[in-house]
Formats: structure tokens, C-alpha cells, sequence
């Protein structure tokens, strides 16, 4: 099956009393059980709605088996804690997303994990793995910057020296990158971005191989992060148009990208799809679109400025959404991070960083232009 039919046809739970075509939202948070071996419970990840949508994303991604999460960040907190353990080491990339970044720096030490974070280039990450490392930890592309990591490479290393790799591929998303099939163990994403889609569904996902996702399973089990059935529903519905949403951003950031590179009041455009753009070629050797994320920077003017001449396009937190959005990072994502390490990583105060939606690429423009040019 191609990805278009996997959306709207993998997985689901199949209405045999009514014969609808939907998944039916099951609410009971109590099943009986005397008849039965299996004992469903939401916080076990077994329930009819979480297994209906689970088996949607593993077949997007190319995974056998999957969990889906309250939130991105309790994915990712929680396949970090039950893969690693007091004594081992893990090496983890810098430009990951903030709230990563942060978990990592405020939760590991304290609990005995020692890490390493390191920049993209594969040779850094190689040299940084010990004899203790257990975890390779990466995302690509990053925000808001959109440098890309040669995924087949650092799944390479995790291979060869026996160490589990983990990414972040929220960005991408399964239509566009599929890390599994690259070698990589473990997938995460945060459905609150392009998965949900229209910004108002906040949840996560992690898929992998049987054995290691039962692993997670557990201790998803105890730490509690997992989604309900309304949300579940949500997230299926969302999924079956993921494709048909993120062909059209995609191909609209590509045409934005072009315009903006031509741009005189630009000075900047990170995109992975232009090729001036430093991942360009591993890029195109790992995804097959470039995605829907791009960032931009002004010559002599702000980006508060420039925000507020828009008329489509709405300043707002967030990505992955059916609505373009725009924000700076420099005073949203990035505002905790020291200035010296702002600086360091590229990220300046007229920085601007695009979630490109599905509406009309003409409209897009025109609106990016008037607010360029009227000065
Ligand atoms: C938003 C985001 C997260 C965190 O997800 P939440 O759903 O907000 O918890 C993690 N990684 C990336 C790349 C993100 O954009």
C-alpha cells in the first residue's frame, strides 16, 4: 500500500455491530474481565482506541509495534528513562528541541546517567560514544535552524558498537522521513505538531521494534502519560489526511523557500530543500520531501516588525498545524537559552521560523511580500 492509502486504511478497529466505518470511541475506563485473559486499562496502552491508532502510525513509519502518549514530551522523557539506567552514558545531539534539551540536562545526572552532548556532524557523535554508552539520541531536521543529521550514518554507529539510537522526527514526520527503515531503534514524535495537525490535539508517540517497545511499555505503565480515547479518536482522524496535508505544506515551504532566497530584505533562508543549504544532499538522500519547517532572517528591520505587518499568516507558538504560523525564536523557543549560546548556535533577534500550512501558496506569498516591502 502507498502512504496516501495507509492513512486513510491502516489500523482502526473494525465496528462490527453497526458496520460504520469508524473507529467508535470506547470510554469506559473499567472492562470486565472474568471471561477474558487481557485486563484493558488506558494506563496499560492496551484500550481499543489507543491499539486502533497505534497500528495506523506503526504502518506510517515501517515500526511493528508502537505507544501513544499524553504529550511529546512525556514520549520522549519516558523511552529516555526506561532505556537507560544509573551508570550508563548517553550522547545526545544539542540542537535538539528545548524541552528535550532541558529534561536531559535536569533529569539524568540526578539519577546516575551521565551524558555527552555533542553537535551534528557524525564523526562528533562517534567520537563522544564510550564504553558505557547505551543511547544515541538525535533529531532532524532541528529547530529552528532545519540542520539535517545523516541518520543512516549515526544509525550505523548504534549497530556497530551495540548502542540503541533514538530520534526525534517530529519535523519530518512519517510522510516525509522514515528513521525506522533507515536502522534507527526507537522513533518518537510529538503528535501535538503535524500528526494532530490542526492545532488542537496534544499528544505523542514512540514506535520500535516488538521487544524494545515492551520495554517502554512498562514503564510507560508506571509514569502514567497516556492518551485517552476521545484523543485517540482525534489523532486516528487527523492521520488519515497526514499525507494529503503534509504533500501540500511541504510543496508550499519548497515555493516559499524560493521566493524568500530571492528576497532583497532577506538575508537568510534555512531550508533543506534549497541547494545552498548545507544538509541539502543528505537531506535528499534520507527524505523524501523536505518538509514544511523553514526559518528565515531579515536585513534591517525585526521580526516583531515583520510579524506584525502579516494579514494570513499569525504569529503563534507551536507547528505542524493547517494554519501557517510564524514566531522568533530569539524571545519564544529559544528565550531561556543564554544569549552566548543563542549567538553560538546561529540564532539571531531577526530570526523567523515558518510552520508552513496547506493554504494557497500564491495567498502565502503575497501576504510575506506586502509585509516585507510595506516599510
Ligand atoms: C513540540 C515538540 C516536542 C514536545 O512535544 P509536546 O507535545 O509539546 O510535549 C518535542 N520535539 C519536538 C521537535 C517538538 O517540536
Amino acid at each position: 500500500m502507498h502512504i496516501d492509502t495507509k492513512c486513510v486504511h491502516a489500523g482502526g478497529y473494525p465496528d462490527a455491530q453497526t458496520g460504520g466505518i469508524n473507529t467508535p470511541i470506547f470510554t469506559s475506563s473499567a472492562y470486565k474481565y472474568l471471561d477474558t485473559d487481557t485486563r484493558l486499562y488506558q494506563r496499560y496502552f492496551n484500550t481499543p482506541n489507543q491499539e486502533a491508532v497505534v497500528k495506523k502510525i506503526c504502518e506510517l513509519e515501517g515500526a511493528e509495534d508502537g505507544i501513544v502518549f499524553s504529550s511529546g514530551m512525556a514520549a520522549i522523557s519516558t523511552v529516555l528513562l526506561s532505556l537507560l539506567k544509573s551508570g550508563d552514558h548517553a550522547v545526545v545531539q544539542d540542537e535538539i528541541y528545548g524541552g528535550s534539551h532541558a529534561f536531559v540536562e535536569e533529569h539524568l545526572g540526578k539519577l546516575g546517567i551521565s551524558f555527552t552532548l555533542t553537535g551534528r556532524e557524525v564523526q562528533e557523535i562517534e567520537k563522544a560514544t564510550k564504553t558505557n554508552t547505551k543511547l544515541i539520541y538525535i533529531e532532524s531536521p532541528t529547530n529552528p535552524l532545519l540542520n539535517v543529521v545523516d541518520i543512516r550514518r549515526v544509525a550505523g554507529i548504534g549497530k556497530q558498537r551495540g548502542i540503541l539510537t533514538v530520534i526525534d522526527n517530529t519535523f519530518a514526520t512519517p510522510v516525509n522521513q522514515n528513521p525506522f527503515l533507515l536502522g534507527i531503534d526507537v522513533v518518537l514524535h510529538s503528535g501535538t505538531k503535524y500528526l494532530g495537525g490542526h492545532s488542537d490535539l496534544y499528544c505523542g508517540v514512540a514506535v520500535a521494534r516488538k521487544d524494545i517497545a515492551a520495554i517502554i511499555r512498562k514503564t510507560a505503565a508506571n509514569f502514567g502519560g497516556s492518551l485517552n480515547a476521545m484523543s485517540c479518536y482525534m489523532l486516528e482522524r487527523s492521520l488519515k489526511t497526514l499525507s494529503i496535508r503534509v504533500e501540500r505544506q511541504t510543496h508550499n515551504a519548497l515555493r516559499i523557500a524560493r521566493f524568500l532566497e530571492k528576497h532583497h530584505v532577506v538575508s537568510m533562508v534555512n531550508y533543506p530543500g534549497l541547494e545552498s543549504h548545507s544538509g541539502y544532499k543528505i537531506a535528499s538522500s534520507q527524505m523524501s520531501g523536505f518538509g514544511a519547517m523553514l526559518s528565515f532572517e531579515l536585513k534591517d528591520r525585526t521580526a516583531i516588525d515583520f510579524m506584525r505587518r502579516l494579514r494570513i499568516i499569525k504569529p503563534a507558538l507551536s507547528l505542524g498545524g493547517v494554519d501557517t504560523t510564524i514566531c522568533d525564536p530569539a524571545t519564544t523557543s529559544h528565550q531561556k537559552v543564554s544569549g552566548d549560546v543563542r549567538k553560538r548556535l546561529g540564532i539571531s533577534g531577526n530570526l523567523l521560523r515558518l510552520s508552513v500550512g496547506i493554504e494557497s501558496v500564491e495567498d502565502l506569498i503575497e501576504d510575506i511580500q506586502q509585509a516585507l516591502e510595506d516599510k
